[in-house]
């Protein structure tokens, strides 16, 4: 038999746990203004490292969402030795994740045998348009950088033999490449007295030290409210790119220098080689991108990126002229060793369709509605896909137009 407490019982212990917590701290967050901690591991959205992907199409097969898109082609391989037999291989044409579909199980990552996935503790990524949740192949790829590192070797573990093969190859390659370099760059009538050095790279510099960290942006990214695990390691990798650069600079200097102060001149710097404080944002940009909705944060990121290509494009503009007055001032004539400046504009990357804003996405395609309802597709997905095909013409005629302006 059910036994009946007292009238009011129940009435006090509701009112015992309301005192109990009116005098506890909130565990609630305030986000934005308060970032989460998350561990670095979280599922947050998935990273491609495009370079890895052999198309082998098991992720694709595995989701059980089927929200994974890829297409590619197929391309003959020459033979690695005389004799052999041509081989053919899948060349990723396109990557494409629908994030309203995906519901973040993992098992993509976990199937793929090229560790091509990753995971990225990034979240901040909604958008107002839900087609704009289809990530291609290069906003996968931009996801790469927010992975955190994998962790560090136990001491004493063996490293993967697949590692050791991919740095002897790399070596290789970048070997060859700096020979190549060395002869496309080395001025004939110089190189039986002095072979010419090939240019250091960034990538080519070793940098000891890499515990340390770029003050500069660790503070800058934590006031931006990132965590203290993704400002450290972002911190950490700025540290080695101005260390690698600086090296880079001095070794070039160095080199220059025993040329000669002509080849100097004329060893104009390009765009991608002059380095922006990236601090600062372009104020033109973040008013157009906020005006047409997007996320402050993104509208910051997108500012950014926007103020680095100008500042870039008219530093190296800049020592370009420097560089071509010193060249006349020389009366030198000496052949030029990198392509003229480009206007600013050229640097612009043609706006994606993701990038395009569309007012009035109430409106439907009616030709791809038609087909559909004939198909004997539900009302309601003959509507939907018809909206995603009105907003995706849209925005192609919106791109289509820039172009051609
Ligand atoms: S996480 Fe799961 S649902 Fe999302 S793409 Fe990967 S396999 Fe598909
Ligand atoms: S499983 Fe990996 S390698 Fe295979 S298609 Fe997917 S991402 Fe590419």
């Amino acid at each position: 038999m059910a036994t009946t407490s007292p009238p009011g019982v129940g009435l006090a212990k509701g009112l015992a746990v309301t005192i109990k917590h009116l005098f506890r701290y909130p565990s609630t967050q305030m986000y934005p203004k308060q970032r989460p901690d998350l561990p670095p591991r979280t599922r947050g959205v998935i990273a491609l490292m495009d370079e890895n992907c052999t198309v082998c199409m098991l992720c694709a097969r595995e989701c059980p969402d089927w929200c994974i898109y890829i297409d590619s082609h197929k391309e003959t391989v020459p033979p690695a030795k005389e004799g052999g037999r041509a081989r053919t291989r899948n060349v990723l044409d396109r990557f494409a994740i629908d994030f309203s579909l995906c519901m973040y199980c993992g098992i993509c990552v976990e199937v793929c045998p090229f560790d091509a996935l990753w995971w990225s503790p990034e979240f901040e990524y909604a958008e107002f348009q839900i087609d704009d949740l289809l990530h291609e192949k290069e906003r996968l790829r931009e996801w790469m950088d927010t992975v955190p590192p994998p962790p560090m070797l136990e001491e004493g573990a063996v490293p993967p033999a697949e590692a050791a093969d991919a740095i002897a190859k790399k070596e290789k390659e970048l070997e060859a490449e700096a020979a190549k370099q060395a002869e496309v760059t080395a001025p004939p009538a110089e190189a039986a007295a002095a072979p010419a050095e090939a240019k250091p790279r960034t990538a080519d510099v070793k940098v000891e030290g890499a515990g340390e960290i770029d003050q500069e942006t660790y503070d800058r990214l934590i006031a931006e409210g990132k965590s203290e695990r993704i400002a450290r390691s972002k911190a950490k990798s700025a540290w080695v790119r101005k260390q690698k650069e600086k090296l880079a600079a001095e070794q070039e200097a160095a080199t220059a220098e025993e040329r000669g102060g002509d080849e100097a001149a004329a060893a104009k710097p390009k765009a991608a080689e002059v380095h922006v404080e990236a601090g600062e944002i372009d104020q033109e940009t973040y008013d157009q991108l906020i005006a047409e909705g997007k996320s402050e944060r993104m509208a910051r990121a997108k500012a950014k990126a926007a103020y680095v290509r100008k500042q870039r494009a008219k530093l190296a503009a800049d020592a370009e002229a420097g560089a071509e007055d010193g060249g006349s001032e020389a009366g030198g004539g000496a052949p030029e060793a990198s392509t003229p400046a480009e206007p600013a504009d050229a640097d612009e990357p043609k706006p994606k369709p993701a990038d395009v804003h569309v007012e009035g996405a109430g409106e439907i395609d009616q030709e791809t509605y038609d087909q559909l309802i004939a198909e004997g597709k539900s009302e309601r997905i003959a509507r939907s896909k018809a909206k995603a095909a009105w907003v995706r013409k849209q925005k192609q005629k919106l791109i289509d137009e820039g172009g051609d302006a």
